[in-house]
């Protein structure tokens, strides 16, 4: 008998069909005598919806606010799942997250998870019930509702997992694994059977939206034995190990990009010393992450800077720059938002040189033209534009010999 903790993702709560479907696996479970404790997410497209409602009365609006609206998307989901198990003989009973409770700190839209009190939950598997839990959400210091940041019911799932020291969290989605990239742009995309946490942390923040970052940290951090699996078809799903095997590892094991980025560039910016810190010090001033960073080499005492922020922050990031360049000298501000961020990822590339060139020449021979490259020891990342982001992807899985195998 184990103590699992599953997740289910919006697609797999989107319809009173697909609650019934996901009580009817849980009470699988049960009758093979687990015990279990269930996180949710809302129904795919309410937390867009209810955030869309919050911004059409003020886009700019307080972010606690937000967080009150966009967490009754989940109170809903788990007061169905939790009826729909009653209904077939499975006890059980929701909880909300101020009522596990699950403590964040105050940061409002991506609260971090501090502390959680599994006692209520811990007792009621004691007494066979079913605990459903809402994902996505906590309680701040004050008192107030937070949410975790989008796709944070799977910070929650892991984050019970490691409370309750859980044998397993399993993700349930509607992929039945993770993949060598998104299926949905390259349908040749294959399912991973393992991958190891540095890179599956890799692949999520380099944009891979199959798993929260913080979820593969928390994972990472309690050593929560994680496995991503479909919710709609049996199979083995995908384990995130801890142990490397390098004899074995390819050499990239997945493509991820991200379509959040938007880039910057202030152009004739005097090269002195101090300039990157003039140029991003009131970027980090107004809470503004700033992702890649180019300063090129100058020439005539003059250079130009870019850096690329999410897009959401790409209004006020320009407004600042635009700002600042009259008084530190600067020709210009520009800025784009049609571009995208590819990455490939690998533990395998460590002990392998020439994977950046054969990713360059790849991309060239498909008329692709690099803005931007980063690169750190297991992954590449350039900047391409928007348009390109299928060709580039597919170019990429295909050079590196990601495809299904098929059988001869
Ligand atoms: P849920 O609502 O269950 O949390 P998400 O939409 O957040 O589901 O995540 C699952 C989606 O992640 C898949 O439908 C897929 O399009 C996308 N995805 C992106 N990258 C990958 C990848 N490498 N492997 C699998 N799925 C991926
Ligand atoms: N419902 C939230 C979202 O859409 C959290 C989640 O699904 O993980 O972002
Ligand atoms: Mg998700």
């Amino acid at each position: 008998m184990a103590l699992i903790v599953q997740k289910y993702g919006g697609t797999s709560m989107g319809s009173v069909e697909r609650i019934e479907h996901v009580a009817r696996k849980v009470a699988s479970w049960r009758q093979q005598g687990h015990e279990v404790v269930v996180v949710v997410s809302a129904m795919s497209g309410e937390t867009d919806r209810l955030l869309k409602l919050a911004k059409s009365i003020d886009p700019r609006g307080n972010p606690r606010e937000f967080d009150q609206i966009a967490a009754t998307g989940e109170q809903v989901t788990i007061g169905l799942l939790a009826l729909a198990l009653e209904k077939i003989g499975v006890k059980s009973r929701s909880y909300t997250g101020w009522q596990v409770p699950i403590h964040t700190d105050g940061a409002y839209m991506k609260a971090r998870i501090q502390k959680i009190d599994a006692g209520r939950l811990m007792a009621d598997c004691k007494s066979g019930i079913v605990p459903v839990v809402a994902g996505f959400q906590g309680l701040s210091p004050d008192g107030s509702v937070t949410t975790l940041g989008r796709g944070g019911s799977d910070t929650t799932g892991v984050a019970l997992a490691a409370a309750l020291k859980a044998d397993e969290c399993q993700i349930y989605t509607d992929v039945d694994g993770v993949y060598t990239t998104d299926p949905r742009v390259e349908p040749k995309a294959r399912r991973l059977d393992k991958v190891t946490f540095e890179e599956m942390l890799e692949l999520a923040s380099l944009g891979s939206k199959v798993l929260q970052i913080r979820s593969v940290e928390f994972a990472g951090k309690y050593k929560v034995p994680l496995r991503v699996l479909s919710t709609f078809v049996e199979g083995p799903g995908t384990l995130i190990t801890l142990e490397e095997n390098q004899m074995e590892e390819p050499l990239i094991s997945g493509i991820a990009f991200n379509r959040d980025e938007a880039q910057i560039t202030m152009t004739g910016v005097p090269d002195r010393p101090g300039i990157a810190a003039a140029i991003l010090g009131p970027i980090g001033d107004a809470n503004i992450e700033v992702d890649m960073i180019v300063q090129n080499v100058g020439g005539d005492g003059h250079t130009d800077f870019t850096f690329t922020v999410h897009r959401n922050d790409y209004e006020r990031a320009l407004e600042i720059m635009r700002r600042i360049a009259g008084e530190l000298g600067a020709k210009g501000v520009r800025g784009a938002t049609d571009i995208v961020k590819v990455s490939l990822v690998g533990v395998g590339m460590r002990s392998h040189a020439g994977v950046a060139s054969k990713m360059f020449k790849s991309l060239a021979a498909a008329g692709i033209n690099i803005r931007m490259i980063s690169t750190s020891e297991i992954k590449i990342s350039v900047v391409v534009d928007e348009m390109y982001l299928e060709l580039a992807v597919r170019t990429l899985h295909k050079a590196f010999g990601l495809e299904e195998q098929k059988a001869a």
